[in-house]
């Protein structure tokens, strides 16, 4: 028999699971994002690369260590989304979303912002969520971006990136 508890999956419309939230459109297009999209889509299939893109001390790495995973270590199979593209646009980088072959939301803490974000505009979308704040050690207690020198952040998203490349292995 059905487990009613376990379960359990929130309706979509209801408030107390869900924000809802009204996202003014804009009629600008950035052509420089589009034909960017346009070129990762052609990698065909890349693996989509979600991240927080914070203003925290835990963002900036996860940030930092996106980077390094789209740029530096696996270029050819990643694309590196525009969170606020993908997310305020249904355009190239919401489309690169849709088509990756896998999607991975790189989040900087526990509050999975770009995973959460991105499941609101593409209903059904599976990805992997890796906490990049689980990857490297630090100070707990520190939160914003300036109470870490920029070569420890630099240092910190390096160890990250490397353990997230482990992972897409
Ligand atoms: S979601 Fe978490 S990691 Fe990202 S900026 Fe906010 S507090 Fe920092």
């Amino acid at each position: 028999m059905k487990n009613c508890c376990s379960d359990f999956t929130p309706y979509p419309t209801d408030e107390k699971y869900f924000e809802v939230v009204k996202i003014e459109k804009v009629k600008n297009v950035c052509s420089s994002c589009e034909d960017f999209a346009k070129g990762q889509i052609d990698k065909k299939t890349p693996i989509a690369v979600l991240c927080c893109e914070g203003a925290c001390l835990r963002g900036e790495v996860a940030r930092q260590a996106a980077n390094l995973v789209c740029f530096k270590l696996l270029p050819e199979n990643t694309a590196r989304i525009c969170l606020g593209g993908a997310f305020t646009k249904n355009t190239g980088q919401r489309n690169l979303v849709r088509n990756a072959s896998k999607v991975v939301a790189l989040e900087g803490c526990f509050i999975d912002c770009s995973s959460r974000m991105m499941k609101g505009v593409l209903e059904g979308l599976e990805l992997d969520v890796i906490r990049v704040d689980t990857l490297y050690d630090f100070d707990r207690n520190l939160f914003a971006i300036n109470d870490l020198p920029e070569e420890k952040i630099k240092e910190l998203a390096k160890v990250a990136a490397n353990k997230i490349l482990e992972k897409l292995h």
